[in-house]
């Protein structure tokens, strides 16, 4: 088996003939022990061969003796290992450089007994070099022998090489100058021109004379200058020039010299200008060569993108440009190139900033020669006012067609719910229609058999039909008025009325009840009220009942005052007033007092149970209020009792002061002298007219339609008629219509029998068909009331 040593040995082996260097060992006396296959080679020996040969065998003489010398260092141990090139003689006999580092291996005295070389080939490089630097003696010999100062500058601007009489004009030493800008060398004006220059010859590729002027120290001198560029595959990367002296030539003609001078200050100024204009502007300003290579910018591209030139110069402009917009830039170029000079060409694209933030500049680009001068102009805030504008706009027009959408909408609301509302309307006035006409017998033939019976237990029962009874029209009424409130169809009308004395009454009919519950009902009427008001007495009536019905409704100790109250007269002499009704009952929360002003909305439900009520009594009452030009406000505390007061405002004040009286005894009334007509399709209608007024008048006749009714017309005459509005067939407006146009009939009062009012046909003026109505289900005393109201008016007519 292979020891480790033996392993090892063989790795080394290996490694010692395959490695890219030349490698031998030798003894103290320099015979060469052992070499590898590298050195053999380079020597042009076989590898065995070398193995018994000295080292000075293969040693140039020269050399060996250095060698020799630095290995004697070897001895006192001055040091173990040396590096040094020397020139090994090949077996053809040629010399070659080799770099050899020696180390030496020493025995347990410390003598070294055996030396380890390494060999690296140099000799190519070492020619090279010598080739190089002997070029470059005859280039700067050469350059020396030319009288001319010539000189070679990099793209930068920097000096790669001159001459010693350019580098003598200045005072240095070409070694000197080399490295240094024209700026280190002559003073500022002069060395921006000469940058300039070299620039230009840069862009154009192409060499120029220049007669210029050129200052060492306190002399000034002309010299004619000739630069050209230096390529490097197709790439300008500097500038080579030289100039003579032509102080002498130019003194020859001072004429033309001064012309020159001349000339050459116009230059210079404008050439100064351009200078100035190029540095302070605010545009980015760049020069580019055909390729698109930047040739010089202006100090803007640093103010506004953050580059220096020398991250600029030499560049691609494809670098700063987005790669979306390279084709566009690319087209762009073309199109100059192709069409050159004819016109400045314009584009808006945007470069990236240093901090890659994206810039938009508007450009304009020109064509001089074959240099492409371009100034980009910074439109950041006219794109951001643009996108600005853009956006405000887009805004506005969505804001607008959200309004428009919404009035739309609003408006399709306000269709929907004005056709659910005719419907709603439609639907409640035909129910209403329909149930008060049951109604009307219910309580008609009650009220009317009230009057005949004398049995209490009967009587008793046919009361309870009359209170449900009422408590259904009650119903029905409300729900009527306010559905006439919402559909603006409720209207005010202005009647004479003493507040005061509506009060009093109004607290009568309370009495029983107040008694019942053992409850006091004050009134403390305000002296100061005036005595005539044009006012709406029914909705007036119809706002206290209702009011005072709560009061009395929802008290169960203490009592009620109600209270009138003048608040005085306004400019336009028409005065406020104010009812109030106090009392002492349970009182509301706060948190329901407003919600109670809302249809159908009571307090707590166990409150509801107790007292019963639908819940529009108030909703109608502030409605009427406001109506009326007033208000319904309340104050209430739980337990303590609650105050509603109504304000009614703008009342005119009426100039006749007696106010009718409403007769009592109507119940009692009879019209001996007086003949009746009554048109109604309902048979139990005209059953119950027919008992109420039979023995109450000098004659009655039923029609059951309007063309019956105009047949006994034509037989009769009748000084009252009393006509239902809706029949089957021809209408009671229209039988009413073609009564009128009769001769005798043209004012003989019509009373529309109606569950509905109808406006426009019932009132005092001319262009009405009906001269008052009464409406369903009939109330006696309101039926005689209305038809003695008529039968006096005639007695008084044909009086008069
Ligand atoms: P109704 O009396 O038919 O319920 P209203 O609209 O007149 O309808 O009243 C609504 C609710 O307001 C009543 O149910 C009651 O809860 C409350 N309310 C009205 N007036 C009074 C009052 N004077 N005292 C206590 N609660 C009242």
């Amino acid at each position: 088996m292979e020891s480790k040593f033996e392993f090892l040995e063989k790795h080394y082996q290996q490694m010692f003939d395959h490695v890219a260097v030349g490698m031998h060992f030798c003894n103290g006396d320099g015979i060469i022990e052992r070499a590898n296959d590298f050195l053999a080679h380079m020597l042009g020996y076989e590898k065995d061969m070398l193995t018994g040969m000295s080292v000075s065998q293969i040693t140039v003489p020269e050399d060996y003796q250095t060698l020799l010398n630095k290995l004697a260092s070897f001895v006192g141990r001055e040091q173990d290992h040396f590096v040094m090139e020397k020139r090994y003689i090949h077996k053809d006999g040629t010399h070659i450089w080799a770099e050899t580092s020696v180390s030496a291996i020493y025995d347990e005295e410390g003598h070294p007994y055996q030396f380890f070389a390494i060999i690296k080939n140099i000799h190519e490089s070492k020619q090279m070099k010598k080739i190089m630097s002997d070029q470059r003696l005859l280039l700067s010999t050469a350059m020396d022998k030319i009288p001319n100062r010539v000189f070679m500058k990099n793209a930068h601007g920097r000096y790669l090489a001159c001459n010693s009489v350019f580098a003598k004009d200045v005072k240095m030493t070409p070694q000197e100058i080399i490295g240094k800008v024209d700026l280190d060398i002559y003073d500022e004006r002069l060395a921006k021109k000469y940058r300039r220059d070299d620039m230009r010859i840069i862009a154009e590729g192409r060499p120029a004379d220049i007669i210029e002027e050129y200052i060492t120290g306190d002399t000034t001198r002309w010299v004619l200058t000739s630069k050209a560029p230096v390529y490097s595959d197709s790439e300008v990367i500097g500038i080579i020039g030289s100039f003579i002296d032509i102080t002498n030539r130019m003194h020859m003609d001072k004429n033309i010299r001064e012309n020159m001078a001349l000339q050459q200050m116009e230059v210079e100024r404008a050439n100064e200008m351009f200078q100035l204009i190029f540095d302070v502007s605010e545009d980015l300003i760049c020069m580019l060569n055909r390729d698109g290579i930047i040739l010089q910018t202006n100090p803007s591209w640093f103010r506004q993108l953050g580059y220096t030139q020398s991250m600029l110069i030499g560049k691609s402009m494809a670098r700063f440009l987005k790669q979306e917009d390279m084709a566009k830039a690319v087209a762009f170029f073309k199109e100059i190139y192709e069409n050159g000079n004819s016109r400045p060409y314009k584009s808006d694209i945007p470069l990236i900033a240093g901090n890659s933030k994206e810039i938009w500049y508007n450009w304009s680009i020109r064509l001089v020669d074959d240099v492409i001068v371009a100034s980009g102009r910074n439109i950041m805030i006219q794109r951001e006012t643009e996108a600005y504008l853009i956006n405000s706009r887009i805004s506005a027009e969505k804001a607008r067609l959200a309004s428009e959408r919404a009035r739309i909408a609003a408006e399709n609301a306000r269709k929907a719910s004005e056709k659910a509302n005719k419907v709603k309307d439609e639907f409640i006035a035909n129910m209403s229609h329909e149930i008060r006409t049951p109604l009307n017998a219910i309580i008609g033939l009650a009220d009317l058999l009230s009057m005949q019976l004398n049995d209490r237990k009967q009587l008793k029962s046919v009361n309870t039909i009359k209170v449900a009874g009422n408590a259904l029209l009650g119903l029905m009424n409300d729900i009527l008025d306010l559905s006439k409130i919402e559909a603006g169809m409720m209207s005010v009308v202005h009647d004479v009325v003493s507040i005061n004395d509506v009060v009093v009454d109004l607290s009568q009919i309370f009495e029983r009840e107040v008694m019942k519950k053992r409850l006091s009902l004050r009134v403390i009427p305000d002296e100061t009220m005036p005595d005539a008001l044009m006012m709406d007495m029914k909705r007036t009536r119809q706002i206290l009942l209702n009011i005072v019905g709560n009061a009395v409704k929802f008290t169960d100790e203490g009592g009620i005052v109600v209270r009138t109250k003048y608040l005085g007269r306004n400019n336009d002499e028409t005065v406020n007033i104010s009812i109030s009704v106090k009392d002492t009952g349970i009182g509301i929360p706060e948190k329901d007092q407003e919600r109670i002003f809302q249809s159908f909305q009571q307090q707590s439900a166990n409150i509801n149970h107790r007292y019963g009520g639908t819940g529009l009594g108030l909703a109608i009452s502030r409605r009427l209020a406001e109506l009326m030009g007033g208000s319904l406000a309340l104050a209430s505390k739980v337990g303590v009792g609650s105050d509603v007061i109504l304000t009614l405002r703008g009342i005119e004040l009426s100039h006749i002061t007696e106010v009718e009286e409403v007769s009592n005894g109507i119940l009692d009334i009879c019209f001996p002298h007086t003949s009746i007509l009554v048109v109604d399709d309902e048979a139990l209608n005209l059953e119950l007219m027919e008992e109420i007024l039979k023995d109450r008048c000098r004659q009655l006749d039923c029609a059951s339609d309007g063309q019956e009714a105009l047949t006994l017309i034509e037989k009769n005459d009748y000084d009252l008629i009393i006509m239902d509005m809706i029949m089957p067939g021809v209408s009671g407006l229209q039988v009413a219509r073609q009564i009128r146009k009769l001769p005798d009939y043209y004012d003989v009062p019509i009373i529309c029998f109606t569950a509905t009012v109808v406006e426009n046909v019932v009132g005092g003026d001319h262009d009405s068909v009906f001269s008052d109505y009464l409406t369903k289900p009939i109330h006696i005393s309101d039926m005689m009331t209305c038809i003695n109201q008529w039968v006096n008016k005639q007695k008084s007519h044909l009086s008069g």
